[in-house]
């Protein structure tokens, strides 16, 4: 089944959740920087405030289009996050406008996780289960000192937890995260890499349809592929890349891959102007495929976005429809990524050769999907296969194994073009 990426609309039958969801976070995230910035203390991690929201209004929240309830989870410890990955608290607000319409990614897949875009597509927000929720939060000053003494952490970038309510319905929580690919590049090549063969194959038959989908482990083993980068830049990147495992498996997690987006810069952006197509998208081991809403479409300039978040300033706290036409051609500003250095080159990390000259690709990569704990479900499965029982899609391993594996297969593949010759030469003499 093939989920094509949708535009929330009023028509769509999550819209009025989505809206509610931007609605929230415009509403405590510019009520948090009305106040004067402080230090953290330990309460901060635990925080977390309850919003009622309805068309009345009253005192403290502003009369909105819809009922709906909305809680937010350590606020003063998420905007010190943002702070130390210069997001732009107004230009945060502009890309989470309620005005904008957001494009839903996937259907509920494995996880049921739902993944949206914001419109100018900077920020994913994912809806996730109580679990990932409760084991973010017990974790959270873990991310946090690790964010702060780690600024080039490769880890999922998380902005927000919040959860929204709407009547008669359950409770979802999400996280803001960062997108790791750019919105006016195209990305010619996906990959999900975890470490592992099991269930690691995306069926290359499927890729004759879906050219873009994200493709696994084994399909990258079969391309011989490496992340081309000369020894300066895969020295920082294994060593970070080992930091940040570190801390996944202290705190016992697992199932987390390296998502890889593979920019060819011969191909260029040619692809763009006649099939819309950015990328497919796999959200929970489906294929859903995310028609570009915004390559073609028009963003946002720096001046512009500014402007209109003076705007913003001055209506967050009221629902006044705030002017958004698009007018400008301009790229999305990406200045504040320049100081993170597997962000620094147009968003992403351009391949070296073995001398260090840049290469002919940018790779937009991080690892995702580091909110599994490994629990007693993976426990009883890891028993299950041990004891002979079917395979299945995760990889039921204890946390340091899974750690190890992955930082061993992402080395491994890790090596300049000159390199990966000299290597290939080699095995074809033994
Ligand atoms: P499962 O647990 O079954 O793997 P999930 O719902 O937890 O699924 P993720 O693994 O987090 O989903 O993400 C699924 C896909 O969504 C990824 O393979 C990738 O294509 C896309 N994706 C996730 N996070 C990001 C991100 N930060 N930037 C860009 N794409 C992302
Ligand atoms: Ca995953
Ligand atoms: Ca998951």
């Amino acid at each position: 089944r093939v989920v094509v990426g949708t535009k929330v609309d009023e028509h769509h039958s999550n819209y009025v959740r989505a809206y509610n969801m931007l609605t929230g976070i415009r509403f405590v995230v510019s009520r948090l920087h009305g106040k004067v910035d402080r230090e953290l203390t330990e309460a901060d991690f635990r925080a977390a405030q309850k919003y009622s929201f309805d068309m009345s209004g009253n005192e403290l929240t502003p009369s909105t289009k819809y009922d709906f309830k909305f809680k937010d989870y350590a606020p003063w410890v998420f905007r010190h996050i943002r702070t130390s990955f210069r997001i732009d608290p107004s230009e945060y607000l502009v890309s989470l406008t309620a005005k904008y319409i957001l494009s839903e990614l996937g259907s509920p897949g494995k996880s049921g996780s739902f993944f949206y875009f914001s419109r100018d597509y900077k920020y994913i927000i994912k809806t996730i289960h109580h679990a990932e929720h409760k084991f973010l939060r017990r974790v959270l000053k873990d991310y946090y000192l690790h964010v702060r003494d780690n600024p080039n952490t490769l880890l999922s970038q998380f902005y927000g937890l919040h959860r929204v309510k709407l009547p008669y319905q359950k409770k979802v929580h999400f996280v803001i995260m960062n997108n790791l690919f750019p919105p006016h590049r195209d990305i010619h090549r996906t990959f999900d890499l975890k470490g592992s063969t099991i269930g690691r194959d995306f069926r290359e038959e499927e890729l004759e349809k879906n050219p873009r989908a994200t493709m696994k482990d084994l399909n990258w083993l079969r391309r011989n592929l490496h992340l081309e980068f000369g020894p300066t830049k895969k020295d920082t990147f294994v060593a970070q890349m080992q930091k940040d495992v570190a801390l996944l498996e202290r705190l016992k997690i697992m199932d987390y891959s390296l998502l890889v987006g593979i920019h060819d810069l011969e191909r260029g952006n040619d692809d763009n102007l006649r099939d819309k197509t950015l990328h497919v998208f796999q959200p929970g081991g489906e294929k859903t495929e995310e028609p570009q809403m915004g390559s073609l479409a028009r963003t946002p300039s720096k001046m512009e976005s500014q402007k209109r978040a003076r705007e913003l300033r001055a209506t967050v706290t009221r629902e006044k429809p705030v002017p958004l036409a698009m007018t400008a051609d301009k790229m999305p500003d990406e200045s504040h990524r320049k100081d993170f250095y597997f962000y620094a080159d147009d968003g992403g990390f351009q391949a070296t050769h073995e001398d260090d000259r840049p290469g002919d690709e940018i790779y937009y990569l991080g690892i995702i999907d580091c909110l599994t704990r490994y629990n007693y479900i993976k426990k009883a499965e890891h028993f299950w296969k041990g004891m002979g029982g079917h395979e299945s899609q995760i990889s039921p391993i204890p946390p340091d194994r899974y750690g190890e594996r992955f930082v061993k297969f992402i080395s491994g593949i890790t090596m300049s073009r000159e390199q990966a010759e000299k290597v290939r030469l080699s095995q074809s003499l033994q």
